[in-house]
């Protein structure tokens, strides 16, 4: 059985340059990067080559990146560390974050008092930033958090326009930006943002490593306690295989971007169309949305929607309902609860997300499929 991907949102498969690169780190340099011996040594600079490798595609500075295990624990730390260690009285966030941040601030209001206060999310899945701009119009030390592509539906926020506006507002800023880091360019020495985070694994990487950037002069208390690693901020043996392959998937995926992004908008454009014409009722999730995500509504009675992800998995077709971590779950999406009707709800929203490795074959083999559900 021919097995079809489209579940890149979830997570992506590694490019074969980057398992060489970490195959030869894992059997090369196996020294412990605090150890003073040549061991040590070696396997330090390919830790300090990859942060600058990483500095480099994104345009800031090497100290600036931390290293950390996932976009879950970066994410986790920034929004912590902003109420504990930069006097953040308030977060601005909104209810179609992914789980890393929303559950991360309802735990740290809840151990802190910090307020929360959730800007208004538009019937076509985008920010309204007129509700944030009132919001930031009250006077209160806030940390903005808000991310830039969503993960469930793709929705793109427009991290010049939110920067300046907490600029203006002397709002700390920042963005979850594990879905768009690996297919969008930064600048981050001109985008007015203080904190994005990243994890490899969405970017044909490893699993198991992430970043976080820090702009230089924020002083954040360490997530960890411990050895020296990481300045101090994350203690922990690293792990030198996941961050070298971080590294590399990073720099390939920004030297092969403009390629991928024409290729990806490609498919996805010749998915929206095959689905149209096979199922003229669809609906698409989200306006404006990120070229590598697609959310369709389709028009399926209930006892074909309780089957349909099963039915596609028997026929070697892997693509999410709603986000990887609910998939499964019979509760209903936090994203799609806040932009879809009562009615659409009860109909199955299926995420098909791609990458530089599928193919139109992919597309006509899903399609084929959900014609014979
Ligand atoms: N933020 C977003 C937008 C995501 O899509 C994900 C992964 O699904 C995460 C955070 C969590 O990243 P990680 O899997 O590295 O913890």
């Amino acid at each position: 059985m021919r097995k079809i991907y489209l579940d890149n949102a979830a997570t992506t498969a590694l490019r074969p340059e980057v398992v060489e690169t970490m195959a030869k780190v894992l059997a090369e340099d196996y020294g412990n990067p605090s150890s003073s011996h040549s061991f040590g040594r070696h396997a330090r600079s390919v830790i300090e080559m990859a942060r600058k490798t990483i500095a480099k595609n994104l345009n800031c500075s090497a100290q600036e990146i931390i290293f950390t295990s996932c976009g879950t624990e970066a994410d986790n730390w920034i929004i912590r560390a902003a109420v504990r260690d930069l006097g953040v009285k308030r977060i601005i966030t909104s209810k179609i974050e992914h789980h890393a941040i929303l559950h991360a601030v309802e735990a740290v209001a809840a151990e802190s008092g910090v307020e929360v206060e959730y800007v208004k999310i538009l019937p076509s899945g985008k920010v309204d930033l007129k509700d944030l701009k009132e919001l930031l119009s009250r006077e209160v030390p806030t940390l903005v958090t808000l991310m830039h592509v969503n993960n469930e539906i793709g929705t793109v926020l427009d991290l010049h326009a939110v920067g300046q506006m907490c600029r203006k507002a002397g709002a700390y800023f920042h963005s979850d930006t594990v879905q768009s880091i690996g297919k969008e360019r930064f600048d981050l020495q001109e985008l007015p943002i203080d904190f994005i985070v990243a994890s490899a694994h969405k970017f044909h990487g490893p699993k198991g490593i992430g970043f976080a950037y820090v702009r230089k002069g924020l002083s954040l208390h360490p997530m960890i306690y411990g050895g020296e690693q990481e300045k101090g901020l994350r203690a922990g043996t690293e792990a030198v295989h996941n961050i070298a392959g971080m590294a590399r998937a990073l720099e390939l995926s920004m030297e092969n971007l403009d390629h991928d992004r024409e290729y990806v908008s490609g498919l996805k454009k010749y998915a929206a169309e095959k689905i149209k014409n096979a199922f003229p009722e669809a609906k698409v999730n989200g306006e404006d949305t990120f070229y590598n995500i697609l959310n369709v509504c389709f028009p399926f009675d209930e006892d074909k929607t309780s089957m349909i992800l099963f039915t596609l998995d028997m026929k070697g077709i892997a693509l999410s309902r709603g986000s990887a971590c609910q998939s499964g779950s019979p509760r209903p999406s936090h994203v799609l609860a806040e932009i879809l009707a009562e009615d659409d709800m009860k109909k199955p929203s299926l995420r098909i997300s791609f990458s530089h490795f599928n193919t139109r074959e992919d597309v006509d083999g899903l399609i084929e499929a959900l014609s014979a559900v």
